[in-house]
């Protein structure tokens, strides 16, 4: 058994607490349990997991796993900590917020020979599943892919970063991709934003990411894919499925745990989350110029 502790106690570390205690039978996901949780406030115990200190995680014996579901500004210092430490991490979309320190972590991992897995649990998603099904053969001409939500709460990065989940679509759909352009309009005032950033693919085919976050903006996709043989615009309702996001994603980390994941796919995987990021840290450098 691997003993775990999970960082930060909001929305993903409660259920990251929730799938621990109760792990989908016969799967990879029960070599794992949870010791404790960290939490930057003092509280009770939550799900019956006790709160732990920092200093006693990254020390104890029998914790070999650490869970980082904090605000994305500190994922990249809780990763190197545990890291440093000797333990495994499983950390929540985006690893960091730049691609040389998501690098530098990467190699910090295979040094120590540690096993660092960053969850992306938009691609489990029976939607998305089923569009990657859909497009399977089809040749693209152009593309959109529109992203609205509600305000971002602080502390989770330029909104290439914290809204990695929907360019990690357009990158496993699509490949590898070039950023022509990219602006960011912002109306601090008005919690108001709208980041527009333009591609190129390898067959130098357009596509264009806008993530839009307002007030009264409902959470939602909207997409735009036109192929040499017709168009795509509503994403399908895939078939759902009786294991949640989260598990799926727990049980692909128990996997790679157990070495039961092939190099080629832990490399394919390392190339694709690379690549994302290091997109994401152009769309920001090219708005910030935009905007200086
Ligand atoms: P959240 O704001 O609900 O939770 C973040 C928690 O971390 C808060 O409770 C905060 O107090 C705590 N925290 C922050 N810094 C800390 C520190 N240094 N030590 C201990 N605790 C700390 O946010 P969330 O929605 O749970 O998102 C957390 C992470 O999960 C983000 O990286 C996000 O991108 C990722 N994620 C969330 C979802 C989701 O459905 N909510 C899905 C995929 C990925």
């Amino acid at each position: 058994m691997l003993g775990s502790v999970v960082v930060g106690v909001g929305i993903a570390g409660c259920v990251r607490m929730r799938d621990l205690l109760a792990p989908l039978p016969s799967s990879a996901a029960e070599k794992l349990s949870i010791k404790g949780f960290v939490s930057r406030r003092t509280l009770e115990d939550q799900q019956g997991v006790k709160q732990i200190t920092m200093t006693e995680a990254l020390s104890r014996s029998d914790i070999h796993v650490a869970f980082i579901c904090t605000e994305n500004t500190s994922h990249e210092e809780s990763i190197r900590q545990f890291l440093e430490a000797g333990k495994h991490v499983c950390v929540e979309y985006p690893m960091t917020l730049s691609y040389t320190s998501a690098v530098d972590l990467w190699n910090l991992a295979q040094q120590k020979g540690l096993v660092l897995h960053e969850e992306h649990i938009e691609l489990l998603t029976p939607d998305f599943k089923q569009l990657k099904k859909d497009i399977s053969g089809k040749t693209l001409e152009k593309g959109t892919l529109h992203f609205t939500g509600g305000p971002l709460k602080p502390n989770f990065g330029f909104p290439s970063f914290s809204g990695i989940a929907r360019m990690t679509w357009l990158v496993d759909l699509f490949g590898e991709l070039t950023v022509t352009a990219a602006s960011l309009v912002e109306e601090k005032e008005n919690k108001y934003m709208k980041m527009t950033a333009h591609f190129l693919t390898q067959q130098q085919k357009p596509l264009t990411w806008i993530e839009e976050r307002g007030p009264g903006l409902g959470r939602a996709k909207t997409i735009d894919f036109n192929f040499q043989d017709g168009t795509i615009t509503e994403l399908p309702d895939g078939q759902r499925e009786p294991v949640g996001l989260f598990m799926q994603d727990l049980v692909l980390f128990g996997r790679k745990l157990q070495g039961d994941v092939s190099a080629a796919e832990l490399q394919a995987e390392r190339s694709r989350i690379l690549h994302c990021l290091e997109l994401a840290d152009r769309i920001q450098q090219l708005s910030e110029n935009a905007q200086a």
